[in-house]
């Protein structure tokens, strides 16, 4: 069946499903009976141009519990999808998912987790961040992960959950948040992605345009340092849909630990060099003048590869363009990066 046409029906059944639920939920309709308009994940589901509502108040309870828990973008994850804005998905391993369904229990939120568990084959130069699936798991074997699906309510949770296992990656792309350009874009460059390791950042680099800055909304190359604001690759590095968004989640954060909010900031106001297999290195210094002067002290790399032990010795990058820098010690060129594999992602 042509993808369209699928994924019309898909959305049409459910919204049948919904509006049978809907319909005996009390507060469903306004005074003159007409149904209210869907919010939150559903809300972006049936409706492309649904925008999150940067209002919505983060659980700073919840904040507080699950601080020393789960990583920074997991608990941004965790509060998004307990306040309703969007579902999450995750992986776990078998502790961290009775630590989380605890929590669920006691916050009022719901977790699904897929039915099979997966071993996963560790990234090249990514620290941890761009882990593919190896393989199935054997039943109690260490060091398996399951997927994860976060909701406000179970039947968000167990739909985007069928969406997923289904390969439905538009319709569940949407309960997740993500706007529908970047949807597409990730669609479009998926199968050349897989080709390497399920990287996006050359495609969403290929697809910016103008000079750098970029928006650091945008930089999402943040969370291979711990983590950014969206949790998804922008169609572009300007996308401003994506960055309406990121400005969303920023406020929903500040509101929630105002300091913590700013650490997300500083992170994404930065400069990542960008390599398939040497490693990514983010700069907390300004790109000026198509130069990036540095102290080592300004150098975070994902992993010691030779690049990072190289661009150490440094403290100077010329950027000569999206995939081209040069490393200079004082005035003395002491090495070079260029290719399709090397991507300079400047936002600072
Ligand atoms: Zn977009």
């Amino acid at each position: 069946m042509a993808v369209e046409t699928r994924k019309e029906r898909l959305r049409a059944i459910l919204w049948r499903t919904l509006d049978e639920q809907l319909q005996s939920e009390a507060g469903a309709t306004d005074p003159s009976g007409n149904r209210r308009r869907l919010t939150g994940p559903w809300g972006a589901f049936f409706d492309e141009h649904s925008a999150w509502d940067g209002t919505t108040q983060l659980s700073r309870d919840l904040y507080l519990e699950l601080k020393g828990q789960f990583d920074d973008n997991l608990i941004r994850e965790i509060l998004l999808a307990a306040a309703d804005v969007k579902i999450s998905r995750t992986t776990l391993a078998k502790r961290k998912i009775e630590l989380l369904q605890a929590t669920a229990g006691r916050h009022g939120f719901e977790i699904v987790t897929s039915e099979h568990q997966w071993i996963l084959r560790a990234d090249r130069g990514k620290g941890g961040w761009a882990n593919r699936v190896e393989r199935l798991a054997e039943p109690g074997e260490a060091g398996a992960v399951s997927n994860v699906y976060i909701a406000s309510d179970s039947t968000l949770a167990d739909t985007g959950r069928m969406l997923d296992e289904a390969g439905e990656d538009d319709l569940f792309g949407a309960l997740l948040g993500i706007p529908a350009c970047c949807r597409e874009a990730f669609d479009r460059s998926k199968s050349l992605a897989a080709e390497k390791q399920n990287d996006f950042v050359p495609y969403v680099l290929e697809n910016t345009c103008g000079d750098m800055p970029y928006d650091w909304r945008l930089n999402y190359t943040a969370q291979y340092f711990g983590f950014s604001l969206l949790s998804f690759f922008p169609c572009s590095f300007r996308c401003p849909a994506a960055a309406a968004v990121a400005d969303s989640t920023l406020s929903m954060l500040a509101g929630c630990d105002a300091a913590w909010a700013k650490r997300f900031v500083e992170l994404q106001q930065t400069n990542v060099l960008y390599t398939e297999n040497g490693g990514l290195h983010l700069f907390r210094a300004h790109l000026r003048n198509g130069l990036i002067a540095y102290d080592p002290r300004d150098l975070q790399s994902s992993e010691a590869t030779e690049l990072a032990y190289l661009l150490k010795q440094g403290d100077r990058l010329e950027v000569s363009g999206q995939h081209a820098v040069q490393v200079y010690r004082g005035s003395t060129k002491i090495g070079a990066v260029a290719g399709e594999d090397t991507c300079m992602c400047a936002f600072y």
